[in-house]
């Protein structure tokens, strides 16, 4: 019974559950990142900044559900979006044009000014694979490449190098390809080109030596939520990139609404081709966004000749110059009601979300200075990171593999047995509902830990 792993004690209901659940679902889990050992806690309660699970036992939220709950559990302003929604229209779901996408828009735009048309999609997921779509229709270039450690969606183009294995991963300055599951075809590996994070001399090398068939870069441009891309490193991608016709998208489904209102774009001046949203925008309903240049977007207006009637076949066909998007919940009513309510808390609270995290972040770096422990949080906005680490700054995945990792683990499950909830080995993500009462008992419980393992 190791220390660590001590919230096992507690949390005998949630590995019961968990027994049942594998009849049901491979592993239990119907995502393998809900999944960790030796088991998960399930959760049943969540109101505010606080989750109750099977067994009862209260924490004090900081995965909210990995960034995307930025105003907390149950928000009643969401709610009554919600309800309000469903009384004045009636029903949840048309399949047909409604106001909110175009008022839900139009917000976004005020926010994103590169935004300059933009469509919906269910997920962060979707969002990414359709911008991928239009920059291959746009450009005719079908190659992407991608930054190792990015993670943009768990399809096979853009699941390579998310998490590899140090060892395989290549040189440093041109890392290797490699596929992150199971199942996926080889071509998928030799059509994603890798680069290292914020290191523009390499990137411009390997994007001018493949600029005829790389068709878009896609990049966090906060990785992870924690790592930012340097500001000099986002503007040379901007203008090499722009120089070789390749064009480049902000996935933003992180960092939306996570460094303020706007993202790492509005943050940082940069003004990408396309943009990719998701997550917080939805405040925990499934959604995701693409928008950007006009002249790329327009690619998927149906003016152009979509859903032409073929007589001989007697069927509809999307004509081939025609870029094909569709979804039966695209825009779904509730979920942009619940955006616009999203939109109207974070306009009078985001200060205070970051200020709270601020404060946290000073606090937590305070106690690894005053225990003598080399690193601290890692993070802009209102997402970080705990690295423990003699490093000076953390710019790119490898250096993140550097860091000590099984203290860090260790230092989770410890919170875990302390009431402060986040997965082991994941960030912290601050809500507009977590109060300055939670920083304290979160900081004090960072300085029962440290004391239990570094004392
Ligand atoms: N892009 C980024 C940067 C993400 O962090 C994620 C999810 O973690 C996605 C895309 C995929 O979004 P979703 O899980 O909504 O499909």
């Amino acid at each position: 019974n190791h220390p660590t792993l001590a919230y096992l004690e507690n949390t005998p209901s949630s590995k019961q559950f968990l027994e049942e659940a594998k009849t049901v679902m491979p592993g239990g889990v119907t995502a393998n990142i809900k999944h960790f050992d030796p088991h998960p806690i399930i959760m049943k309660h969540g109101k505010g900044s606080i989750v109750t699970d099977v067994d009862n036992n209260k924490y004090i939220d900081y995965l909210m559900s990995y960034g995307s709950l930025v105003t907390g559990h149950g928000h009643e302003t969401i709610k009554q979006a919600i309800n309000a929604q469903m009384v004045e229209d009636g029903t949840w779901l048309f399949g047909t044009p409604h106001h909110l996408e175009v008022e839900f828009g139009k917000r976004l735009q005020n926010y994103f000014p590169s935004l300059e048309r933009l469509r919906y999609t269910n997920s962060g997921t979707e969002a990414t694979l359709l911008a991928l779509r239009l920059a291959a229709a746009y450009t005719g270039k079908h190659k992407v490449a991608k930054f190792e450690g990015h993670y943009h969606g768990g399809y096979d183009q853009m699941l390579v190098s998310v998490n590899p294995p140090v060892d395989l991963a290549g040189e440093e300055h041109a890392p290797n390809a490699l596929p992150e599951s199971k199942g996926m075809h080889e071509s998928h590996v030799e059509n994603t080109l890798i680069l290292p994070f914020n290191d523009l001399n390499a990137c411009e090398d390997l994007l001018r030596a493949h600029r005829n068939e790389i068709g878009a870069v896609m990049m966090e441009p906060v990785q992870g939520g924690i790592i930012p891309a340097d500001v000099a490193f986002m503007r040379g991608l901007r203008k090499v990139t722009r120089e070789l016709g390749i064009i480049l998208i902000f996935d933003e489904v992180k960092t939306g609404f996570r460094l303020g209102l706007g993202g790492a774009q509005t943050r940082f001046d940069i003004t990408p081709d396309l943009t990719t949203l998701g997550k917080a925008i939805g405040g925990g309903f499934p959604i995701g966004v693409v928008g950007g240049r006009k002249d790329i977007m327009m690619n998927s207006a149906p003016s152009s000749g979509a859903d032409v009637f073929d007589s001989s076949q007697s069927k509809y066909f999307s004509a081939k110059d025609v870029l094909f998007h569709s979804g039966t919940y695209n825009g779904q009513p509730m979920i942009l009601a619940a955006g616009m309510a999203v939109i109207n808390i974070l306009e009078k609270e985001i200060n205070s979300v970051m200020e709270k995290t601020n404060r946290l972040k000073e606090g937590i770096n305070h106690i690894f200075d005053y225990y003598g422990v080399e690193g601290g949080t890692v993070g802009i906005g209102s997402i970080f990171s705990v690295t423990l680490t003699n490093k000076e700054k953390i710019s790119n995945y490898r250096d993140l593999q550097q860091t000590d990792l099984a203290t860090r683990k260790e230092i989770d499950f410890r919170l875990l047995q302390k009431g402060i909830y986040t997965k082991p080995m994941n960030r912290f993500s601050v809500s507009t509902s977590h109060t300055d009462e939670d920083v304290d008992e979160t900081l004090i419980a960072f300085d029962q830990v440290f004391q239990e393992v570094f004392e």
